[in-house]
């Protein structure tokens, strides 16, 4: 693919930020961003340019329909110089993925990569280098046909945008609160619950909202059917530590298959744990938590990478786990993830690039 980039100096580039560790998460974005067109079955125009608004119809489906589809990932400063992305590959996958389910256009995997990179590259002087900093990348489509039917867009822009975040766990690395959601659900089977699509997240919000209201820092879903199965947590998905043994939710068609819930599971098994992916009942894992077969739990996300629970709220009653402590396998699980994202520890796994 051919990319077009807008070269800016001096007064064109916006000022730095100051301070690394003071950055929060996604409020700040870089001078330019990729964007690129689909008109007339095809895509065109692919540029890096000056980062700005769009001028869209007011008519557009994405404002109606909700027809929208992103990613995200992020890159990193290893202590070598080089910058690294992990398994942007596997985002380009589950981008296609997305976009196959809304009826929209997919994008060669390899225009997806080269965009993030050479975005990356171009903008580099962003990437902020303190510990757990990063540059979050935020590859987005929206359907853009000025048209208010109900109907499959005919036309899309694709744009990638960065965002230099700070450190996840500014705060220490601890344990989270979780409020068990037995009225509102996340997704159904058959929905696009295991897609990126911002639907899923504005369904999310009174959930997260009330939860928050009450004191717990996120929402434990649990299945659309009958309110019995544990699905995801907040924005990440759920595992549960027995011992020597890491069990996560099936992938059952209405949970997001996440890129670092998979690596999990893999880096788990090459560490020697044993992993299980099935089905959970709630009432099984307060059963085990009551019992201190349940040793560890923690969430598993780009955001925070693993981000472990200390407590599940359910039914007017509170289910410590590991005594609001994080558990070893937790701890490693992190340290591992992160050693390799950063480039500080050898990738056995080939996920760096
Ligand atoms: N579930 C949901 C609903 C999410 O939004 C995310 C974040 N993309 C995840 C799980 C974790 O996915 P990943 O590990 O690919 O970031």
């Amino acid at each position: 693919m051919k990319i077009t980039v807008e070269q800016l100096e001096g007064s064109q580039l916006k000022p730095l930020y100051q301070d690394d560790s003071q950055l929060g998460f996604g409020r700040i974005f870089t001078d330019r961003m990729f964007s690129m067109r689909f008109v007339n079955n095809a895509w065109n125009e692919a540029r890096i340019e000056k980062y700005r608004s769009f001028t869209l119809d007011p008519s557009s489906c994405v404002f109606h329909y909700s027809q929208e589809i992103f990613e995200g990932l992020k890159a990193y400063a290893a202590p070598d110089g080089r910058i690294l992305l992990f398994r942007p590959d596997q985002n380009a996958r589950r981008m296609n993925r997305s976009a196959e389910r809304l009826v929209m256009p997919t994008i060669p995997e390899e225009d997806i990569i080269q965009a993030i990179e050479e975005l990356v590259l171009a903008e580099k002087r962003w990437l902020p280098k303190q510990p757990g900093t990063s540059i979050y990348i935020r590859p987005t489509m929206i359907a853009t046909e000025a048209f208010l039917g109900v109907h499959p867009s005919a036309e899309y822009i694709f744009y990638v945008i960065l965002s230099p975040v700070g450190a996840y766990y500014k705060g220490g690395f601890k344990p989270i609160s979780l409020y068990v959601e037995d009225t509102y659900v996340r997704a159904n089977v058959g929905g696009v619950g295991d897609i990126k699509t911002g639907g899923n997240y504005a369904a999310s919000l009174m959930a997260g909202y009330r939860a928050q209201q009450k004191g717990f820092s996120q929402v434990l879903w649990l299945d659309g059917r009958e309110r019995k199965y544990i699905e995801e947590v907040g924005a990440m998905n759920m595992f549960f530590v027995y011992g020597k043994k890491l069990v996560t939710p099936k992938l059952t068609g209405s949970i997001l298959p996440g890129i670092t819930r998979a690596s999990v599971l893999e880096l788990a098994r090459y560490l020697g744990l044993e992993t299980e992916e099935r089905i959970i009942s709630i009432d099984d894992v307060i059963d085990g938590i009551s019992s201190g077969e349940v040793t560890e739990a923690f969430g598993s996300g780009t955001a925070a990478v693993i981000s472990p629970v200390g407590s599940l709220y359910y039914k007017e009653k509170d289910f410590v786990i590991n005594h609001n402590e994080v558990g070893s396998v937790t701890q490693t699980l992190y340290d591992k993830l992160v050693n390799i994202q950063y480039g500080r520890e050898e990738d056995p796994f080939g996920w760096v690039r």
